[in-house]
């Protein structure tokens, strides 16, 4: 078990079992949480003879790095993590120096199965634990401090799974993130995104957490959007939407709908107004993501031309809209890009 999986109290016993002071269970989180130090030979005022202790029997994180990629732009780095089963699992940093988003996963695969996204290649292989989670930004705010950078800013929940098929867990990580013992980063500044698990929305939107929610619609009706998510044939889109708008009533909140661009598939101008007619009574604003490119797959991204037909379609009917451009094409930085690449890698060496 790694350290960070331990409550206070169970540390604070170990330590003393070791023969030291219980207070420097208080002292090894803030030098995580707090210091983003994560390597036992800097955190200097504890006695050597303890931390020599805890190394040999614990790792920090239940997760090991086995990589880091960089984009040409400098201003994507995608993280590739082990597991402690062997599963590979991939965090997302992006963006310069003021707005610092780490785009965490909550699953080993995906069971949304997304005809565009490598995650969902291979269905759900398991959920992550809470700490699983926690420590994807952990790690990368202790990568930030090393490196005299900035620390994360925002958390987007929009990697490798879907993250309200794992909602204890998902939900649990959200109250770890936010608790001032550990990363202290407010509730506010974390976005969850889901395909549509309508008895999750309802339920997310009952709590009344702080987090936004955002759905990922990638189609204007039902007919093409079960093909192109096929976990969506679970649940009408209708009653997707009325989730939606009862979460905003709730929450009083705007909703975001995320609609992934693919090239002559939901890109044309009758989409575009189909797609309008869907949400112009909702207080929402539509963030057009145009498609990242996988190896692998046919779908393509539109050309810049038909992207600006289809926002301009869409402001027509007075629907706010935003257009993502989707950073880091060059280090496979969509969801499950990487872990995937990676793991066909190790099933040719092996
Ligand atoms: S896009 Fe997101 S929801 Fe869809 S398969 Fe990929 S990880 Fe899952």
């Amino acid at each position: 078990m790694s350290l960070i999986e331990q409550s206070l109290i169970t540390l604070e016993e170990e330590i003393k079992t070791l023969g030291f002071p219980k207070f420097h269970a208080k002292s090894l989180f803030d030098f995580v949480f707090k210091q983003s130090v994560s390597d036992f030979d800097l955190m200097s005022s504890m006695p050597k003879a303890l931390r020599e202790a805890l190394k040999a029997k614990y790792s920090i994180f239940p997760i090991k790095l086995v990589k880091i990629e960089d984009s040409s732009d400098l201003e994507t780095k995608k993280f590739l993590f082990e597991l402690n089963d062997g599963m590979l699992v991939e965090a997302v940093l992006i963006g310069s120096f003021e707005r610092r988003t780490v785009c965490v996963s909550s699953q080993v695969g995906c069971p949304a199965k997304c005809a565009f996204c490598a995650s969902g290649k291979e269905g759900l292989i398991r959920h992550l634990t809470r700490f699983e989670i926690e420590s994807q930004i952990t790690f990368i705010q202790c990568y930030l401090k090393s490196h005299n950078e900035p620390p994360v800013s925002q958390i987007v929940f929009m990697g490798m799974g879907e993250p309200l098929s794992n909602f204890e867990e998902v939900i649990s990580a959200i109250d770890l993130i936010k608790s001032q013992e550990r990363l202290g980063i407010s509730e506010r500044r974390i976005t969850v995104s889901t395909v549509g698990l309508v008895d999750k929305i309802l339920k997310v939107a009952d709590m009344e957490r702080q987090f936004q929610l955002v759905l990922s619609l990638h189609a204007p009706n039902q007919h093409l959007r079960k093909k192109i998510i096929p976990f969506a044939r679970k649940y009408e889109l209708s009653d997707i939407l009325q989730a939606m708008l009862y979460f905003a009533k709730k929450t009083k909140r705007q909703i975001t709908y995320e609609y992934t661009l693919l090239a002559g598939i939901n890109d044309s101008l009758e989409n575009a107004q189909e797609l309008a007619k869907l949400v112009d009574k909702h207080p929402c604003t539509v963030n057009l993501i145009p498609y990242n490119p996988i190896i692998g797959l046919k779908l393509k991204r539109p050309e810049k031309e038909v992207i600006e037909a289809f926002r301009d379609e869409l402001k027509k009917h007075r629907i706010n809209v935003t257009w993502r451009y989707t950073k880091g094409k060059d280090i496979a930085a969509a969801c499950g890009q990487l872990a995937l690449q990676e793991k066909n890698k190790l099933a040719v060496i092996s």
